[in-house]
């Protein structure tokens, strides 16, 4: 036999034992007290009818209105009804009055109920003729051993403090007659008295007032009986429903706990099933989980994918069906929570369960929204009818919802994450062929480099071979060949020459862009150079009729540069400005020493500056002029020539020797090129190669 109903066994045989001796002891006394009865009746006079329906009624009420207080403390006040009934009444009257009013309450209670069992009825009778008649029966002889009234007419001091100690006798002994069924409960001695001795603590209150209800009578009259009676009801009622409200909100704010530990939990990162499975472990501490699923919408195929399926503490295996009939079907339908009572609400909702191998009644499922989708339900089941309430559908709507959204910020998560992962293979794929090309363009600008070195020097041999001869025959055949062959002659000079420029400008190019250029420092005198300049620059000028001024400031220092790239520098600066000036439009080149403390490149400078007068150049041009082969639109159309390679190179020239170059113009009135240029060249820092596009030289804006 199992345990429990061994258990079960035990304590409905102490209870039929005990009851039945009860009831025996109540016969027998009956017949014996037949006489006192009788005197207590008559003794009451008319109102032996109302006290015993005062008492009745309180006792049913005491019945009826038992209430938990604490966890431990279980308030039960028919022992009070029992410590009023019995000065009044005598034991056999009290005792029937009290016993059968517990009864029968007792009864009428337990007809409400769904489930009765046999252990309940003995329980109550005979078992309450043990519980409350046999103490009663005690502290009534004790009463009147104590030289107690019967019934109680008078009341005294002396009488109070009978009823009070009687009352004590009657709170034991009912605590007496409770060890037996509580040890067959399987409590232990131990625990037994540890209860009873917490449950008494409410006799302290009870006690006076059962001792002021029963002397109520002798000082009031029925009335008094009635009125503290009906105060005690109304007391008991209240306090019970306290104590219900106290319990419901302990209830609740165990949920309020468990939702929170929910949203907690389902927000860290986990897995489907693990989160699933936190969902699950939190419901069960607030719900009644005994069947419980997680089915989840797959909108791709309309199936309901039931990813969690917990049925009596065993988890099934996976499972999927068609969206369509069903609970679960219904609540993904109508995005609505359905709390479905019992199985004959099905029909009346017309709804239907899928055909289940067990036999359930009550449904509670709640969908899980995530931005107005509905992702999947939560459902939960119970083989009792109305197991589930409108609370708990509350609460599972918030736990879906949370649920939901954690599921969809983790299918957002993973999503991200593969296309972080894609992402990351084409920046490498495209870094990979980047390399590559960069490798390629690396390699063909080599070549290029390579080719231009070879082609120059290829070409410059034969040039040099057609400028000198054209040279010499220009001497040599200036007054014996046609005036027309002639000038054929000085074309071919020009070209040749013009072709030289060209292929060393090209040649230069290439190797600052290779980071070959080295240049060549050396101590000289500005002065000198710049005469040598002006000296070369002077038939070009007077040709185009123009003026070259020149200026230095007299403390300007001896610099120590490449001579050859500043005289390069110098001449690619006075041919432009010669070039673009008007006809006998000035040229002023002016030279002045600019000390550490103002000098834009940090340190000690000469600033050169070469002003014309000429045809500007226009603000959206400046930025481009220093790019190679660039030409503005006013200088291709005033049909000068040039190469457009002449500032780049300057530029370049310039920033080898860790200086700067910038340039202001006004389009119709001239334009200004300032360099800077470091007094004594530091060849122990480095240059950075050239790179390609260039960044644009500095640019002042135009003068006013
Ligand atoms: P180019 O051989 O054409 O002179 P540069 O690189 O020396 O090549 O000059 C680039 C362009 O800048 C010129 O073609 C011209 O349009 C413009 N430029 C340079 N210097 C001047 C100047 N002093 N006045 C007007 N325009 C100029």
């Amino acid at each position: 036999m199992p345990a429990e109903a061994l258990q079960r066994r035990r304590v409905i045989t102490v209870f039929l034992i005990e009851g039945i001796a009860g009831l025996c002891i109540l016969l027998t006394l009956t017949w014996l007290r037949r006489e006192q009865t009788a005197a207590i009746l008559h003794a009451l006079g008319p109102n032996a009818a109302i006290l015993i329906a005062i008492l009745a009624a309180f006792t049913a009420a005491m019945t009826l209105l038992r209430f938990e207080l604490t966890e431990v403390i279980y308030v039960s006040l028919v022992a009070t009804a029992c410590i009023t009934a019995f000065p009044l009444l005598g034991p056999v009257l009290g005792c029937w009055v009290a016993v059968s009013a517990s009864i029968a309450a007792r009864l009428i209670s337990l007809l409400r109920k769904p489930k009765r069992n046999l252990e309940e009825v003995i329980r109550i009778v005979p078992g309450l003729f043990a519980i409350y008649g046999v103490p009663l029966i005690a502290a009534s002889m004790v009463y009147e051993r104590l030289g107690g009234e019967l019934p109680l007419l008078h009341a005294t001091p002396q009488a109070a403090m009978r009823v009070a100690g009687s009352g004590i006798v009657l709170i034991l002994m009912n605590n007496l007659m409770m060890f037996m069924p509580a040890r067959a409960y399987g409590y232990s001695a131990a625990q037994v008295l540890r209860l009873d001795s917490l449950d008494s603590s409410i006799y302290l209150l009870t006690l006076p007032y059962a001792v002021t209800t029963s002397l109520a009578y002798g000082s009031i009259g029925w009335g008094g009986v009635l009125a503290l009676a009906f105060t005690g009801g109304v007391a008991n009622f209240v306090a019970g429903n306290l104590a219900i409200l106290r319990t419901k909100s302990q209830g609740q704010l165990q949920r309020l706990a468990s939702l929170t530990n929910i949203g907690k939990t389902i927000s860290l990162r986990y897995t489907t099933d693990q989160l699933l499975m936190a969902i699950y472990t939190e419901c069960k501490k607030i719900v009644d989980c005994s069947l419980f699923t997680i089915a989840l919408l797959d909108e791709s195929t309309n199936e309901l994918s039931f990813e969690l399926d917990v049925r009596d503490l065993v988890f099934l295996p996976k499972d999927r069906i068609p969206v369509g009939e069903g609970l679960n079907s219904w609540v993904v339908k109508h995005h609505q929570p359905l709390l479905v009572g019992s199985v004959a609400d099905e029909k009346r909702f017309g709804v239907k369960a899928i055909a289940d191998t067990k036999k359930t009644e009550s449904w509670l499922g709640v969908p899980m929204i995530a931005r107005d989708r509905v992702i999947g339900v939560i459902s939960v089941e119970s083989y009792r009818k109305h197991a589930f309430k409108h609370d708990d559908m509350i609460l599972l709507t918030a736990i879906a919802n949370q649920a939901a959204v954690a599921i969809e910020n983790q299918q957002l998560y993973k999503d991200l994450e593969g296309l972080t992962y894609a992402l990351e293979a084409r920046v490498m794929d495209r870094t990979n062929e980047l390399r590559e090309a960069n490798l390629r363009l690396m390699a063909a600008d080599r070549s290029k480099n390579q080719f231009l070195a070879n082609m120059s020097h290829e070409l410059r041999t034969p040039l040099n071979s057609i400028i000198g001869f054209s040279s010499v025959l220009l001497e040599s055949t200036r007054t014996t060949i046609a005036p027309r062959l002639y000038k054929f002659l000085e074309n071919i000079h020009a070209a040749g020459n013009h072709l030289l420029e060209l292929i060393n400008d090209i040649l230069d190019l290439s190797k600052i862009e290779a980071g070959k250029m080295e240049l060549r420092p050396d101590v000289f005198d500005l002065h000198e150079t710049l005469a040598a300049v002006e000296r070369v620059m002077r038939g070009f000028a007077s040709e185009a009729n123009v003026r070259i001024v020149s200026f230095i400031d007299a403390d300007v220092p001896k610099v120590r540069l490449d001579e050859g790239r500043l005289k390069q520098i110098l001449f690619n600066l006075l041919s432009n400005a010669v070039k673009f000036s008007p006809n006998g439009g000035p040229v002023e080149v002016a030279v002045r020493r600019v000390p550490k403390a103002t000098s834009p490149i940090g340190a000690e400078a000469v600033r050169i500056d070469v002003q014309d007068q000429g045809i500007g150049i226009p603000p959206d041009e400046l930025q481009r002029i220093f790019d190679e082969f660039y030409q503005t639109e006013d200088g291709r159309r005033s049909r000068r020539g040039g190469t457009g390679l002449g500032l780049s190179l300057t530029r370049n020239f310039v920033e080898l020797h860790h200086g700067t170059i910038e340039v202001q113009s006004t389009p119709g009135k001239g334009s200004c090129f300032t360099l800077y240029l470091p007094v004594n060249y530091d060849d122990s820092v480095p240059v950075p190669p050239m790179r390609a596009p260039r960044p644009a030289a500095r640019v002042a804006p135009p003068s006013a």
